[in-house]
């Protein structure tokens, strides 16, 4: 995989497309669950936006299905798709009381995280979240149990210790760094008389998070396509930063491809909600000549 000088000087750019990149499963599930649930009812929203991409989501609104932020407004029997990051338990009982239909795409990753918290809680552990405050799916996880407390990093433990029990179960929002998480359990670990971890940083995140520590070190540069609105967007992006001064936060599939031709090569890698052509039309861009069928073989292999 190492370029030679040869390979460079023949073809241009090298270009790296991640291998794990496109669609998460979850993503992919609730886009899908979308769509039939269009051609299935006729009144059908969605409460937000159904997965942090913009193309997505006008996809999502091209084929009929609308977008509500105040589900009051909605007319009755109307039917809801809940969106892949989850809702608090409120928004389900809401939905009921308004006799609304609910379409649920929440990621069954994300339900196995309400699952755990709930059973941590149960066992009478103070359940921490470790995770973004204002994010949807932090904002479900805490809202499908009774006494959760988010924080956000080590400072808000050190912060906030006072208002946590010594008997402490540690989750986290699926899109965290393993990184932050530990940071914040040493923390935490300074006061608590029992704490128990579990990782909920799911699987699609954890390969992609290794994997740009792998192409950041290998290339010249590294394109970290999605939106500014995506949690795991945002920490790829972080984490090439460390270790690549040249990384850059890409929303658009239109790129100067000026910008990029001191680079001899480039690693591209996308968020979950963001569709792999847009990755594959960047990397045409970069390089006319580059080879999507060896791309399309090595991530089926
Ligand atoms: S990033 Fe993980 S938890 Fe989130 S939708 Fe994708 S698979 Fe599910």
């Amino acid at each position: 995989m190492t370029p030679t000088k040869n390979s460079i000087r023949k073809s241009g750019v090298k270009i790296y497309l991640a291998k794990h990149c496109g669609f998460c499963f979850g993503v992919k599930r609730a886009i899908k669950i979308a769509k039939e649930a269009g051609v299935k009812y006729k009144n059908v929203y969605i409460k937000g936006e159904l997965v942090h991409n913009e193309g997505v989501c006008e996809d999502i609104e091209k084929s009929g299905i609308k977008r509500a932020d105040f589900l009051n407004k909605l007319p009755p029997r109307s039917n809801v798709i809940i969106k892949a990051h989850g809702e608090p338990l409120e928004t389900y009982e809401k939905l009921k009381a308004m006799d609304l239909n609910i379409v649920d795409a929440t990621c069954p990753m994300v339900k196995d995280i309400h699952k755990k918290a709930r059973e941590l809680e149960e066992k009478g552990y103070q359940v921490v979240i470790v995770g973004d405050r204002n994010h949807e799916e932090t904002k479900g996880i805490l809202g499908n149990i009774k006494n959760g407390i988010i924080l956000e990093n080590k400072d808000e433990a050190v912060r906030f210790q006072e208002d946590i029990k010594n008997k402490i179960g540690v989750i986290c929002q699926s899109t965290q760094t393993l990184e932050n998480v530990v940071e914040v359990i040493n923390r935490l670990a300074r006061h608590a008389e029992e704490l128990l971890f579990i990782n909920t940083i799911c699987n699609p995140t954890r390969l992609r998070q290794r994997e740009i520590e792998e192409l950041s070190m290998r290339c010249k540069a590294v394109l970290v396509v999605g939106s500014k609105k995506s949690a795991n967007t945002k920490r790829l992006y972080e984490a090439a930063k460390k270790i690549n001064k040249n990384s850059f936060w890409i929303t658009s599939q239109y790129i100067n491809k000026n910008n990029f031709r001191r680079f001899t090569s480039i690693g591209i890698i996308g968020g979950a909600s963001t569709p792999v052509e847009v990755l594959e039309t960047i990397a045409g861009r970069l390089n006319e000549t580059y080879d999507f069928s060896s791309h399309r073989r090595r991530k089926i292999m």
